[in-house]
């Protein structure tokens, strides 16, 4: 049974995009001149011949700009927008975006995403005429700065960051500092002091002989290291210039003896180096990776970014940090952040120093006395409000932005949309659309439906939570439970083995991301709530606890220490997200309560959508959660899981293996009360809203013995012998048991068993409306292939509903009758079949199995080499194959209406859960969509995102 169950264990791929611009072929339209028609008036001639010259320069201007590949900014002017996300990356689109808004954004310029593909195709090496435009953009950045690129006078330093469409933090290679060499540095010391030159020197050369010339890092961090020993200092800080220019001379050599060549000093050759490095990191393992785990697609590529440098550390006049407009932890409207004085940008991210709060709102339980930036730099500070205020306000979404004070003068380095939590998003959403910033179907189609997943997570039962160790930073919110790993190799390996792994790292790296995703939850010893652990488990939904300072991690020995206690590899932790407590063992969970933001926004999506929301739900307890989360009916309700249950599987078995009737009817006769109070308890929970039963669908060898023992067991309680229990056995096994002597057939064979369930459903029915509930029965034959077994079926049932109405006169109750479409005839066929039903329900499951004529493994995965190998696009039992199934089922929705025009219409198939299959189903005009109560909210929001996207196209 279980392997028919379309179970969702894999993602569905996204299809990939590719969309080819269309807006090329606009362009070429619109400067095709057409012939004119013969004017009469000679003025109007003049007039068209003026639009169409204006029209033909636009083209040109908008075709110069297509085939541009370097897009300067700096100076209050830029080549770009923020538009060209495609072409320039997120990076490089908002720094022109805010360079033209007249934020004080470092000059520079983007070599465009279309540049990295070909880059890599030519083997790496850049295009020429990319090199020629690259140092005209370099022209123009010395003559904004007043400086020059390798002046031994007034050096210009630059970074060079990638910058994909889509955020990949950390993913790629950074070069900072470029342009110095052995000259430079003095010009360096002289414009500012000599121990800042020095300490910048040996960044770079770290950092470009570690990104570009492939020198393993640790033999910098040694002879670092030696440095400071050396002195008998602790930090970098406390070395002096001479020190420092000790180090970089080391540096050199270290470089000449691994690479056996001398460092580049000529600035350019450097700057081409850095340029093909960033470029190259697009296929570098981990960047893969992390576009493997986001469904971004590789033939995208990254821009590169070069931009003048500002430096914040360059003195206690300096600093660095990264905010976000609201917290992006629970949405709140608070601008929230994080800052390191005297030092580089990369310091705050890589969670190496505890970075300071940037105003009061913005403490930690760790940050508690620090002084904050509003205090120490109020100047700065106050533009940063102004300018925080100005970009959410113009982009209309909560922004990350990332900024240096050089010299107390505040320069803006990045902005994009920031990552956050599904409370935080939703949040957010709601408090824009109510400050009228943003529209209410705005805020409903920014919540990724499958994310809501993580709202309705559990959390930490407080009421019996362990004894809490130790507390970090509630990084990302939600509770995990697991077993201590101390590397993501470790996590990945233990995961895969089914263990639930909470990955403890001193600090998290791009390169732990494939064994972040396998963990239940993230620990790190150091690391405020911008460090990679953090940003990157908001990311994937994922509860992580950053900066716990009482861990002493023992990678070699596998152990960690909390003050007194060890905790060892594999011993079991609890962690709580949302206060950053750390706890011993594995803490009970409890559901979230929803109210708030969220309740706002299903009631907005409710008063959206036209698709209906149902369950698939057996128990009242089931119907009663689907309920509290919105569900509007029960689409399905699968009575065959009622027979398993202890104390009814026996009378099954005998009713399966009788030999006649009768003692078929002395069988059916102990379920029939048992099945009645069944169905009282989902009506009663469903007072009001209708309720889907489906008669038997299962192949009955699915209720017998299967083990030796069992088979034993069975034929001692029931008095017969094991011989007739096997012969049963062997007679009634399916080869597939997908198809076969299962569903409405087994009605036709053993119509005792359907006469005995709708006498269960109606009697229930009766019962329970006595009472007063509102009930709504709707009785489903299920695998339906032709028209006459369900007329043959429909008129059994309606004799049972008959008889109890005659049994119990005055009896409101009227049970209505229809069929799953779930055998690609019934689609076909369905104009014939709707003659006997009064709704459908499209069996997706059944539908996409019988379609394709496959099966799925034992966990229940379709394929997996199709999928992985990249032969069909995505999973169809995930998300409905809309080429093949879903114009099954297109076809028997248009077919059904043409017999019944008002033939409900519904799908109980695992895709009813699917906001992708959602939208779909919205579109072919089904009436309701039936999922497991956990998805209900999900398929409200996907619901009411077809209807807002309807509206758009129809606008
Ligand atoms: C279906 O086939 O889509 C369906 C809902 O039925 P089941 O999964 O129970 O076979
Ligand atoms: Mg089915």
């Amino acid at each position: 049974m279980s392997a028919r169950k379309a179970t969702k264990k894999k993602a569905a791929k996204k299809k990939v995009a590719r969309k080819k611009t269309a807006k090329k072929s606009a362009r070429k339209q619109a400067s095709k001149k057409t012939a004119g028609k013969k004017s009469t008036s000679k003025k109007k001639a003049a007039d068209k011949k003026a639009a169409a010259a204006r029209k033909s320069a636009k083209a040109a201007a908008a075709k110069a700009a297509s085939q541009r590949k370097v897009f300067s900014f700096g100076g209050g002017k830029a080549d770009g927008h923020a538009a060209m996300k495609e072409i320039l990356g997120g990076k490089g689109a908002n720094l022109a975006e805010m360079t033209s808004l007249g934020i004080p954004v470092p000059p520079g310029f983007t070599i465009s995403t279309e540049v990295c593909a070909e880059f890599n195709r030519r083997g790496g090496r850049l295009p020429s005429d990319v090199k020629a435009d690259v140092l005209t953009a370099l022209a123009n950045v010395e003559q904004l700065m007043e400086m020059r690129f390798g002046d031994p006078e007034r050096p210009l330093l630059v970074s060079i960051r990638s910058g994909a469409r889509a955020s990949m933090p950390g993913m790629m290679d950074t070069v900072l500092n470029l342009g110095l060499n052995d000259a430079t540095v003095l010009g360096l010391a002289k414009l500012a002091d000599e121990r800042f030159a020095y300490d910048s020197y040996r960044r770079f050369i770290q950092m470009y002989g570690d990104v570009v010339l492939g020198v393993p890092h640790d033999r910098f961090e040694q002879r670092l290291d030696a440095a400071k020993e050396e002195r008998g200092v602790d930090n970098d800080t406390e070395l002096t210039a001479s020190d420092l220019r000790r180090v970089v001379a080391d540096y050199l050599q270290i470089v000449e003896e691994t690479t056996r060549a001398p460092f580049p000093q000529d600035p350019l050759e450097q700057l081409w180096g850095a340029i093909g490095a960033v470029f190259g990191s697009w296929e570098n393992a981990r960047a893969i990776a992390y576009r493997r785990l986001n469904d971004i697609p590789d033939e995208w590529g990254t821009a590169v970014n070069v931009q003048s440098m500002v430096f914040g550390n360059m003195g206690d006049n300096c600093a660095t940090g990264v905010a976000f407009t609201r917290n992006p932890s629970t949405g709140e409207k608070n601008f929230y952040g994080e800052y390191l004085k005297n030092a580089q940008g990369e310091d705050v991210v890589a969670g190496i120093r505890t970075p300071q709060p940037i105003n009061e709102a913005s403490r930690a339980e760790d940050t508690k006395y620090l002084p904050t930036l509003e205090a120490e730099m109020p100047k700065a500070y106050k533009q940063l409000v102004a300018i925080y205020k100005r970009l959410e306000k113009h982009y209309r979404d909560m922004q990350d932005i990332e900024f240096t004070i050089q010299d107390g003068t505040l320069w803006m380095l990045q902005t994009r949309a920031g990552k956050r939590t599904t409370g935080a998003a939703v949040q957010i959403a709601v408090d824009m659309a109510k400050e009228r910033l943003i529209t209410k179907e705005e805020a409903i189609s920014r919540i990724e439906p499958n994310s809501l997943d993580q709202l309705l997570h559990p959390t930490i039962d407080k009421e019996k939570a362990p004894e809490v160790v130790a507390r970090g930073l509630p990084a990302s919110p939600g509770a995990a439970v697991g077993q201590v790993v101390f590397s993501a190799e470790d996590a990945e390996a233990k995961a895969k083995g089914g263990a639930k792994v909470i990955l403890v790292r001193t600090e998290t790296s791009p390169e732990d991301i494939v064994g972040m995703n396998a963990s239940e939850g993230i620990l790190t010893a150091k690391g405020g709530m911008t460090s990679h652990a953090a940003v990157v488990a908001r990311g994937m939904g994922k509860c992580c606890v950053a900066g716990c300072g009482q861990l002493v991690i023992d990678y070699e020995r596998g152990t960690m220490r909390i003050g007194e206690i060890v905790v060892n590899v594999g011993d079991w932790i609890s962690l709580n997200g949302s206060t950053g407590e750390v706890m011993l063992g594995q803490a009970a969970t409890v559901m979230p309560e929803l109210g708030g933001a969220f309740s706002e926004l299903m009631r907005w999506t409710d008063k959206i959508r036209q698709l209906k929301v149902r369950t698939n739900a057996d128990t009242p307890q089931d119907a009663e959660v689907a309920r509290s989360f919105g569900a509007e009916g029960i689409g399905l309700c699968r009575t065959e899981h009622m027979f398993f249950e202890p104390g009814r599987i026996l009378a099954v078995r005998q009713m399966i293996l009788a030999s006649n009737v009768p003692d078929r009817e002395d069988a059916l006769g102990k379920l029939l009360p048992m099945q009645r109070g069944d169905f009282e308890g989902i009506f009663r929970a469903m007072d009001g809203l209708p309720v889907t039963v489906r008669l038997l669908d299962p192949p009955l060898h699915e209720f017998l013995p299967q083990t030796e023992e069992d088979i034993q067991a069975v034929a001692d309680s029931l008095g017969r012998s094991i011989g007739d229990v096997r012969h049963a056995l062997e007679s009634l096994h399916e080869f597939n048991p997908m198809l076969g002597h299962r569903g409405c057939r087994l009605g036709i064979t053993f119509p005792e068993i359907y006469a005995m369930q709708v006498r269960a459903i109606t009697e229930a029915a009766v019962a329970v409306s006595a009472d007063g509930v509102r009930v709504k029965p709707e009785i489903m034959i299920p695998l339906v292939a032709h028209e006459k077994e369900l007329q043959k079926l429909r008129k059994l049932a309606e004799d049972v509903i008959a008889e109890v109405k005659r049994e119990n006169p005055g009896t409101r109750v009227k049970p209505i009758i229809g069929t799953m479409i779930e055998v690609p005839r019934a689609a076909l066929t369905a104009d014939r079949i709707a003659d006997h039903a009064d709704f459908f329900s499209f069996g997706t499951n059944d539908l996409t199995q019988m379609a394709y004529a496959l099966s799925r493994d034992d966990a229940g995965n379709f394929l997996p080499d199709y999928v992985d190998g990249g032969l069909i696009d995505a999973d169809p039992f995930v998300s409905i194959d809309a080429d093949g199934i879903g114009q099954l089922v297109r076809l028997g929705a248009e077919r059904g209406r043409s017999t019944r025009p008002n033939l409900k219409l519904g799908v109980c198939g695992e895709h009813g859960g699917d906001p992708a299959s959602v939208r779909f189903f919205a579109d072919v005009g089904l009436d309701y969509v039936s999922c497991s109560p956990y998805r209900v909210p999900l398929a409200r929001l996907a619901a009411a995102q077809a209807a807002v996207g309807r509206a758009e196209s129809l606008a």
